[in-house]
């Protein structure tokens, strides 16, 4: 019995919605990062990556690069195993020590992806807190609905970065247990949560928090401990999440907090338990990023300026930019077909790669071209790509603001 109408019918509704997927197929160039090979229809070509979450190029940083290889070349490939039997590698316990350090907690956990330790780890901490409310931001990743709905407790969601809502839903949970869930940098918008106004009301009501930081590990805070650090309210709260597969240059997710928080998980985490550990090799770059990260602010720096020069670049060709404190400079298209035209032309004829965002990543007419600068996008990159999104914007008529007389 085949059942192919089902796969290609689901498929075909996305092609009518505009929705259908297509990713670029690359070769990074690790020596010349950001640039990449571009496997075109017509043949390979040398491309600009302007939409990479590797932030800050430490996947192609020499210092994690060469822990990568000489842990490959000692330990082999994998991990072995779960874990629990024998995948237990000596590198990953030190790179959870040095995460734990990071976040100024008593312990941490890795998985194999942020989104595993969003999903796993949300669910396991609700699971084990009896009748507790699960008080949502919503805006929060998939990753973290998906652990919130996992739990199966009751959940509330409030207004995106809304503290009188907030407040409400923590007063209408009683005296029940509630755990608040939110991010420090949301993804799409680039905005940041007022992080010591939730703490207080976390405090007031009695709350656990669980902060999802995988936009602001190594970019935010003196040692790149995230907004959390950065903002002095690290030890305020409970359960911190990150990435490594971001700034860090990696891959692989984890959670930090109270010993006994990441025993209780690391106890009845399904998501922890029942898959293959994270390769040695893996944890020792991981582990050598961090630690360059948490001594270096060069490239913390250099991202800065390079963010600045980008949102003025964008603002002097009155190309409409949400406006964010953070690194992450949407562009706004507002329809789905049209954004996935700016980013075709950008690649076929300005050698510029940068993704679509649509639905359901984005709302529907909020579609947008994200671009993350790089401390690696020079002067002359950033010039290019003003210049190309112009012309993209002109052909296809798309809608601009009032130009700025900033510098280009
Ligand atoms: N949390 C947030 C806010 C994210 O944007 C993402 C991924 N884009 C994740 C978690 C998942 O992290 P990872 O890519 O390491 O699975």
């Amino acid at each position: 019995m085949s059942y192919d109408h089902f796969f290609a019918d689901a498929v075909d509704a996305l092609r009518r919605e505009r929705r259908y997927r297509t990713f670029a197929e690359i070769e990074r160039n690790a020596e010349r990062f950001p640039r990449a090979t571009w496997h075109s229809p017509g043949g390979p070509r040398e491309i600009v990556v302007w939409c990479s979450n590797d932030y800050l190029g430490m996947g192609s940083h020499p210092a994690v690069v060469e822990a990568m290889r000489e842990t490959a070349l000692l330990r082999g490939a994998g991990a072995g195993g779960t874990r629990n039997i024998s995948g237990n590698s000596h590198e990953i316990v030190m790179l959870e020590r040095e995460l734990a350090d990071l976040h100024g907690k008593e312990a941490g956990l890795v998985f194999t992806s942020g989104y595993v330790s969003n999903a796993t780890g949300i669910s396991t901490i609700v699971r084990l807190i009896p009748e507790c409310v699960v008080i949502s931001d919503e805006l929060n990743h998939n990753s973290m609905i998906e652990g919130v709905r996992q739990g199966g407790r009751q959940k509330a969601i409030f207004r995106h970065n809304d503290l009188g809502h907030l407040e409400e839903l923590l007063q209408a949970a009683g005296d029940r247990p509630k755990l608040i869930v939110f991010e420090s940098v949301y993804s799409m918008d680039g905005d940041i949560a007022p992080m010591a106004e939730i703490c207080d009301l976390a405090e007031r009501y009695g709350a656990m928090t669980y902060l999802d930081e995988v936009h602001a590990v190594g970019m935010y805070g003196p040692r790149g401990g995230g907004v959390a650090e950065r903002d002095g309210v690290m030890h305020r709260i409970d359960v911190i999440e990150g990435t490594l597969g971001k700034a860090f240059g990696v891959v692989g997710g984890y959670i930090t907090g109270k010993q006994v928080v990441m025993d209780a998980v690391r106890s009845y985490a399904p998501g922890f338990i029942f898959t293959t550990a994270l390769p040695p090799a893996i944890a020792a770059a991981a582990t050598a990023s961090i630690r360059h990260l948490k001594l270096s602010g060069q490239e913390r720096d250099g991202q800065r300026r390079q963010v600045a020069k980008v949102k003025a670049a964008l603002a002097a060709a009155g190309l409409p930019q949400m406006e964010t404190p953070t690194h992450i400079v949407p562009v706004m298209v507002g329809d789905a077909k049209a954004c996935k035209a700016a980013s075709d032309v950008l690649l076929a004829e300005h050698n510029i790669y940068i993704q679509p965002i649509n639905y359901p990543t984005v709302p529907r007419g909020t579609e947008r071209l994200r671009i993350t600068p790089t401390p690696f996008h020079d002067d002359k990159l950033i010039a290019h790509l003003a210049g190309a999104l112009n012309d993209v914007w002109t052909r296809l008529d798309l809608p601009r603001v009032r130009a700025t007389g900033g510098e280009r």
